[in-house]
């Protein structure tokens, strides 16, 4: 019986190869039609099928806003690698109001406070702006920088201090105010120190901290796309909370222009930190035009402070640093500080 059986099935088996060597030409017929088929979707809608992975992302988005809202439930961390960044990017250099650049930024809150909807970031980062009279410089960076920083995910604020006249400009002790301005606020871990005129060209130029203080104006126009001497650090820097502790902060002795930014180079250097850079094709800038201030004018005395930078640093800082608040106001798209400064000449005067 057994055997009956495996001679039937031995049969049963050559007909239905013989069957499908019959069909082969015709599968093969159905096959490359279906192919085709697919080719010419592709060729006659090229843009559905490259938007449509695009609009999925949007609804998710959406969903994890409302219930982030709705029942403050935390989302996950977000990506190491920010997922939407684009590398080099058209910088747009003509002002705009300050409404027409908030149109396009809905989910900044006042105080120029963001946060990713869809994702918690790994980066809480104060950006401080030293700031007079440059409000048309203002707006270009805003312009620029603020979809940058929402395309690394950031949880940022920005903060810019202005200092009263007529005091001569005294950079370093507004990022110095910057800092424990910002602190006030909220947990700021990283604090990106960052001129206003100049105006990054590259979203690969991550504004977060590592753990050395890093240059990230690598770059600028302004001096041919070339760094201008090794121990550079102008232009925009970022440091750690505790870097900038563990420094004592900027100097507060630089009034007019030059050397305060090598002076905190030093300080680094002078507390066992080292600067990092990225590659200059990264840390890109454009440094809007502009003449030196009339009251910002060279500093005559620069050298000799720089020269006694060591000796003063324990005590000139962050633990000596005097300033009134004239105005605190949280616009939508900065904090706005207003400052005075109170200088020897002054007060002599008022007495
Ligand atoms: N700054 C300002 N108003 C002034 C002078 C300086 O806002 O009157 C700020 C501004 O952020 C500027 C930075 O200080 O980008 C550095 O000054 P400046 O641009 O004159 O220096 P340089 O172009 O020589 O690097
Ligand atoms: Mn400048």
């Amino acid at each position: 019986m057994g055997q009956c059986r495996r001679l039937h099935n031995i049969r049963k088996s050559t007909v239905s190869i013989l069957v499908l060597i019959l069909l082969l030409p015709y599968l093969r017929h159905v096959i490359n039609e279906g192919r085709a088929k697919l080719a010419g979707i592709a060729k006659d809608h090229p843009r559905q099928l490259v938007t449509a992975p695009a609009i999925h992302v949007k609804h998710s988005f959406e969903k994890e806003q409302a219930t982030r809202n709705d029942n403050n439930v935390t989302v996950n961390l977000c990506p190491i690698v920010p997922p939407n960044l684009i590398g080099a990017f058209f910088v747009n250099m003509e002002p705009e109001s300050f409404e027409e650049i908030q149109k396009r930024h809905p989910y900044i809150k006042p105080g120029g406070r963001f946060q990713p909807l869809d994702c918690k970031s790994r980066h809480r980062v104060a950006i401080i702006v030293p700031f007079r009279d440059r409000e048309s410089h203002l707006k270009i960076l805003l312009k620029n920088l603020l979809p940058m920083l929402e395309r690394q995910q950031l949880d940022y604020g920005i903060y810019v201090v202005e200092m009263a006249m007529p005091t001569t400009f005294n950079r370093a002790v507004l990022m110095n105010i910057g800092y424990k301005e910002a602190l006030k606020d909220y947990d700021f871990q990283c604090f990106i120190f960052h001129d206003v005129d100049h105006i990054p060209e590259n979203d690969l130029n991550l504004y977060n901290c590592q753990r050395s203080p890093s240059h990230l104006a690598v770059s600028v126009d302004k001096n041919n796309y070339k760094l201008p001497y090794p121990g550079a650090f102008g232009g925009v820097v970022a440091l750690t909370k505790e870097h900038v502790i563990k420094v004592n902060g900027w100097s507060n002795m630089y009034f007019g222009w030059g050397c305060e930014d090598d002076d905190l180079y030093q300080r680094i250097h002078q507390n066992g930190l080292k600067v990092s850079r990225g590659p200059a094709e990264i840390g890109r800038y454009k440094m809007v035009k502009h003449l030196r201030d009339k009251t910002n004018q060279k500093n005559k005395d620069r050298a000799n402070l720089l020269k006694g930078m060591k000796t003063r640093m324990r005590s000139d800082g962050l633990n000596s640093l005097k300033y009134d608040v004239l105005k605190r106001e949280y616009r939508p798209l900065f904090a706005y500080i207003f400052v005075r400064i109170p200088v020897e000449g002054d007060t002599k005067s008022h007495h």
